[in-house]
Parts: structure tokens; sequence; C-alpha cells
């Protein structure tokens, strides 16, 4: 008998979805490699059937999801004969249409991941605080996405750490515990977490945009060939379950949200203070996967010889961690009238911030200054003293419990973000709010902070 001639599987064409264009500017029509769209006076696509391959790639481009592939009556009887001859019985055409179809491929590879991780960066047994904020940021994520927040910890007796890791919120530890992990070395770091991962597959990975942390991340992100965003400054997950990752682009002039929706898993950094510390409850407890994974020494190319510490004194104050912070910016006029802030930040128990602007003019040193290329910072109370509130500024402590302003300027931007608001002349108020906190404190009898 003769053999039935295989029926060529229908391409599909593409359509649009009523109601859905947003009229973006043609980017399908600019995708297009046959010339098949064209715009109508609403600046809507009108596909020409006729030349249109079905590549998608005027769908992938479309920003409101606008545009469908679908079958024409002609290409759904092919694909009807094709389901006979091949007596396969699938639900819908779509079905039969994802055996190769690109978008249901992309979608299982990505849903065989799962879970949201946290490094845990640790110095000698030590977690960094930033760690902790990001189980925390983590939880929220987990409560959307309906999955486990796990810690990873990587190093030499540091078993502690998961344990600790559960307080702050971890349901799970993976534990990489080897003396070749005693000291940070990007090689050895990379290799185990890259290990975990490979291993586990977790969506989301989040460390702490730390020396370590950026050193860390990126490598992992190269060799696991996905996308990192550096220094977010929120975090959240989309109706698909993506994470929408947020930072300032530009300059810090706008902020942009970032997806890695094709590539898994997607990793980000945030720094120190950024998000809030979640609560520590000791009772807490969770599940520790002790994994092997060692590496001989002599294949390791870097070796630490010494570990010095870059603690500057007693007397280095890290503004980071302080709970009052007053900052002076371009306002101030000079270096001498930060004595003035120093005063009030004595009374509070405080510390002194600054702009850029002020540490550019050699006021203050950089170790001071608050903002994007600066320190960010979340104390109880923020007193801002002559900063015009620049975005680059803002995202540095606009997360503070509450924010005073200081200006003469009634317009200026830093009133947008603050609690209370201020007008007029530092050189007046700020030694009246320095008198009456100092007179404030003798009736009540307390003592210097
Ligand atoms: C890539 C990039 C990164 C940056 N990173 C940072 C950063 O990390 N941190 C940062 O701070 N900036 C940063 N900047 C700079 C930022 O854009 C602003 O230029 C800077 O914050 C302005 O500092 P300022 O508010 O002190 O000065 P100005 O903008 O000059 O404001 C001075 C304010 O003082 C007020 N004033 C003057 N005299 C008095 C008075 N007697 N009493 C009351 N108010 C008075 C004025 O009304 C004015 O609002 C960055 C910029 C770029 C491009």
């Amino acid at each position: 008998m003769e053999k039935k001639k295989p029926i060529k599987k229908p391409r599909g064409k593409v359509r649009l979805i009523e109601g859905k264009c947003i009229a973006c500017g043609a980017r399908c029509q600019s995708a297009c490699p046959v010339d098949a769209v064209e715009m109508n006076e609403r600046g809507e696509p009108i596909v020409d059937l006729a030349k249109c391959i079905a590549c998608l790639k005027c769908v992938k481009v479309c920003p409101a999801e606008a545009l469908e592939k679908f079958y024409t009556p002609e290409e759904q009887k092919l694909l009807e004969e094709i389901m006979k001859q091949h007596d396969v019985h699938y639900e819908s055409h779509a079905e039969a249409e994802g055996i190769d179809d690109e978008a249901a491929k992309l979608k299982k590879k990505l849903a065989a991941y799962k879970g949201v991780w946290v490094f845990v960066e640790q110095f000698e047994g030590e977690a960094a605080r930033v760690s902790w904020e990001l189980l925390g940021t983590a939880a929220q994520l987990t409560a959307r996405l309906n999955v486990d927040v796990s810690a990873i910890v990587v190093g030499h007796q540091v078993e502690h750490l998961c344990h600790e890791a559960f307080h702050y919120g971890a349901q799970k530890a993976y534990l990489i515990d080897d003396p070749v992990f005693k000291h940070y070395r990007t090689a050895p770091y990379l290799k185990a977490v890259k290990f975990l991962v490979e291993k586990y597959k977790p969506e989301i990975i989040l460390m702490g945009a730390t020396g370590l942390g950026r050193d860390l991340a990126g490598a992992v992100a190269t060799q696991l060939k996905t996308g990192l965003t550096a220094d977010c400054t929120g975090l959240s997950i989309d109706d698909k379950g993506n994470l929408l990752q947020t930072r300032p682009a530009f300059g810090g002039n706008i902020m942009a949200t970032i997806l890695c929706d094709r590539f898994r898993p997607q990793m980000a950094t945030v720094r120190p203070h950024v998000m809030a510390m979640p609560e520590c409850v000791t009772a807490r407890t969770g599940e520790i996967i002790k994994e092997i994974f060692t590496l001989n020494e002599d294949d390791i190319l870097t070796k630490v010889l010494e570990v010095i510490s870059d603690k500057k004194g007693d007397d280095h104050i890290d503004i980071a961690g302080a709970e009052f912070i007053i900052s002076g910016g371009r306002g101030m006029l000079g270096k001498e009238n930060f004595a003035m802030l120093q005063e009030l930040a004595d009374e509070l128990g405080g510390v002194i911030g600054a702009s850029r602007s002020a540490v550019d003019a050699g006021w203050m040193p950089l170790d001071r200054q608050v903002g994007q290329t600066g320190k960010t910072v979340r104390p109880k109370i923020y007193i801002a003293c002559g900063i015009s509130g620049a975005i680059q500024h803002l995202v540095g402590m606009q997360d503070s419990d509450i924010i005073i302003a200081v200006n003469r300027d009634k317009d200026a931007p830093i009133f947008e973000a603050a609690t209370y608001g201020i007008v007029g002349d530092l050189f007046q108020i700020v030694p009246a709010i320095t008198r009456y906190v100092r007179e404030f404190k003798q009736q009540k009898n307390i003592c210097k902070v």
C-alpha cells in the first residue's frame, strides 16, 4: 500500500487582539522582516495575511501583548489532518502547536526553577546584616509566589549561620562547609554557588550589593548565563511571576524596572540598609541541606596570605548604622558651619551626614556622603539641612522613619520626601532646635546620649 505523504505543518498567521493595542509607535511594523504590517491612522497594526510568515517577531516586541498567533480555517483543517495521521489527540490546536513551540519550551524551562534564595555573606563566621535584610524581602516575594525562602551558606564552621537565617525567616538553608571556603575567594565560591543552583534550581537569587556580593553575583550570573540587576532599590513580583527589579538609571534621573523573563535564576543585588530588617524570631527553625562540595586547594589560583581589616579604629563612624543623622548640604556654606550640626547631633546622640555637594566641596569626608554614590541610610530620624533633595540624594535616605527638612526654598524637592518641613534659614533654625532639645532634656532630667 502506498504510504501517505506527510502533511507540512502550517505556520499560522498573526492578528491583532481587539482593544489591546496602545499605539506604542509601530514597534511591530519595524520588527516585521517581510513588510506584512501596515499602521492605520490610530497607530494600530493591520497585518497582511498573504505576506505574514508567523515568525512572531512582532508578537515578541509588542509591549501590550496585543498580537497573537492564529490559524486560518484552511490551516486548521490541515492541522486536523496531521493529528489524524499521527493518531494524536490534542485538546486544542494550541497544544498541537506546542510540540515545537518556542514559548511552550520556554515556559517549561522556567517552570523547572522554584524558590527564592538569599546568599548569606559572612566574614569569619559573622553574617553581614544585609543578608538578613534580604531574607525579609525574600519572604515578601515568596508570599506572592507561594514557594520557600532559602539561605545559601558557604564557609568554614558556619553551620550556626543556617540557624540564624531561620530566625530571620529562611525555611531552608543549603550549607557547604569546608576549610577551602574559610576566606572568600571568587573562584571557589562561584563554583560552590553554581553547583547548588544547578542542582536545586532556584528562580530568584538575592545578594548584598557589598564588595563581596557584587563580585560573586557578577561571576555567578555570567557562568549561569542569566541576568543580574545590581543595586536594586525595589523588588516585587509581576502577574506572570517574574521578578520586577527597580533601580536608578541614567545617572539616577529615572527609576528603571528591569525584567529577566527568559532566563533563570533571576539575580539581583541590594545595598545594605535599603530593605527593612525583618523581625528576629529565635524560636523559628528550618531544614539544613548539607552538601559535600570540596575543591583541591592546589587547584585554586588565589591564596589568602593575610586578612587586613578595613575597620578604621574606635572613632570611625558608620553612618549607615546610625539612628539619628543630621545631614548638611551646600546650604551650609562652609566646613566650619558643620560644628552647628555636630552640636545638634551630640544632643540627639546622632552623627553627621552630607550631600555630595558638601563632600565635593571638601567640607565632609566621603564616608559621610548619603545617596546613590554614597551610603544608603535608614535612621529613625534624618534631618536634612540646606539640601535641595536631588534624586541621587533621596535614594540614599528616603526610607528613613522620619525625615525633617530645613530649607529656605519652599519649593525644594526635599519637602516632597519630608515628614516635617521647616521653611527658613538653617542658621537660625538649627541652633533653635538644638536649644529646644537641650532644654527639654534638662527639664526631663535626661543625660547626654
Ligand atoms: C551620578 C550621580 C551621582 C550622584 N550621587 C549623589 C549622592 O550620592 N549624594 C548626593 O547628595 N548627591 C549626589 N549627586 C549630586 C546630586 O545630583 C545633587 O547635585 C546634590 O545632591 C546637591 O547637593 P545639595 O542639595 O547639598 O546642593 P544644592 O542642590 O545646591 O542645594 C542646596 C540647598 O540649600 C538650600 N539653602 C541654601 N542656603 C540655605 C539656608 N541658609 N537655609 C536653608 N536652606 C538653604 C537651598 O535652597 C538649596 O535647596 C549625584 C549626581 C550624579 C550625577
